[in-house]
């Protein structure tokens, strides 16, 4: 293969940079070309392509968001924009794609790979870790590091004035997010889509703690389930302790990536341009028991995140 597509889609996530610079530098050093798609299938249907050099990703290693920009993009989902997304490939004679981006992104990078032999490699790079092929995606390390960081500056302003926080996180079908967070920053209680919650058992939760000497608490909540506000309101009225609700909101998705996005970012970046320039494509790289792994990508999407009822146990046992 002498030359191949790179594109970000979707949401963004911290370690995106990072990741296309490992595609670009990996390319190079194996004499492949790079062609750099800005937002993602837009710029692909729209021939917004430019050929990317070792300085073209100098610098950008540690930040956050996209240098290629991303969008979403409803034309993709018709045949007359993947014929044309398929001709701009053509066009400039890239022989392969390599797409970062959540599970939207893997539909479009299946539908190039299995509908018009495009040789496709993704990596999953979105904050909500909804991948089920996948132990982590890339960018969630760095925004539950964001939650915690909100969530320990909220812990002290609720003790001084013993209140319940509500936080409310990312994450719409998925409670991933909410559940590491939830965990590593001390909260009692956290609320996901994955499991029905009774407000009665949670004052009462509450009210065991406070009786253990507790001073405040600590309920993180996923975006999927309602918002703080609505679910602080519902609190209210059946405690006499104060309630404050906060939405972190896009902050999660910005950011200088962890150590552990970057570190992934890397790994995922290596092994795509490894597969594509051994011939192999329709295939997504991801993390699983500490290793690398690559599988086909009409599997992996087909996979549902299964949720991690022995964590959500854990925060139960040790957050009392
Ligand atoms: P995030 O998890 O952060 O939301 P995502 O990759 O899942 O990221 P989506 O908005 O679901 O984000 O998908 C991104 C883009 O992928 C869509 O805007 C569309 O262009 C393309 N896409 C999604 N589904 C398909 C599909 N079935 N066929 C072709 N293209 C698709």
């Amino acid at each position: 293969m002498k030359r191949i597509g790179l594109l970000t889609s979707g949401g963004d996530a911290p370690g995106m940079n990072a990741a296309i610079r490992a595609v670009v530098r990996t390319a190079i050093y194996y004499g492949i070309e790079v062609f750099g798609i800005e937002r993602g299938y837009a710029g692909l249907i729209e021939d917004a392509i430019m050929p990317m050099e070792m300085r073209s990703v100098s610098d950008i290693v540690q930040r956050g968001g996209t240098k290629l920009r991303t969008a979403r993009c409803l034309e993709m989902l018709t045949v007359d924009g993947q014929k044309q997304a398929v001709a701009t490939l053509h066009k400039h004679g890239i022989e392969g794609l390599v797409v970062i981006g959540g599970d939207g992104s893997f539909r479009g990078a299946k539908c190039l790979a299995e509908d018009y032999g495009i040789p496709t490699i993704g990596i999953p790079g979105t904050i909500d870790n909804d991948l089920e092929y996948t132990d982590y995606t890339l960018g969630f390390d760095t925004a539950v590091n964001t939650c915690l960081d909100i969530i320990n500056k909220l812990r002290d302003t609720m003790t001084s004035h013993e209140r319940i926080s509500v936080v409310e996180v990312m994450g719409r079908h998925c409670g991933d997010i909410a559940l590491y967070a939830g965990i590593t920053s001390g909260a009692e209680i956290i609320v996901v889509p994955e499991i029905a919650y009774n407000i009665e058992d949670i004052v009462t939760r509450i009210n065991r703690s406070r009786a253990n000497g507790k001073r405040s608490n600590i309920i993180v909540i996923a975006e999927g389930v309602m918002s703080a506000e609505a679910f602080a309101k519902q609190l209210q009225e059946v405690t006499t302790y104060s309630v404050r609700a906060t939405t972190i909101g896009h902050i999660q998705r910005g950011g200088s990536p962890s150590m552990a996005d970057r570190m992934l970012a890397a790994q995922f970046g290596n092994k795509a341009v490894h597969l594509l320039k051994d011939g192999i494509g329709n295939r997504v790289v991801g993390i699983r028991n500490n290793s690398i792994i690559d599988m086909d990508i009409i599997e992996a999407v087909s996979m549902k995140k299964k949720f991690n009822y022995e964590l959500y146990e854990t925060l139960q046992m040790i957050s009392m």
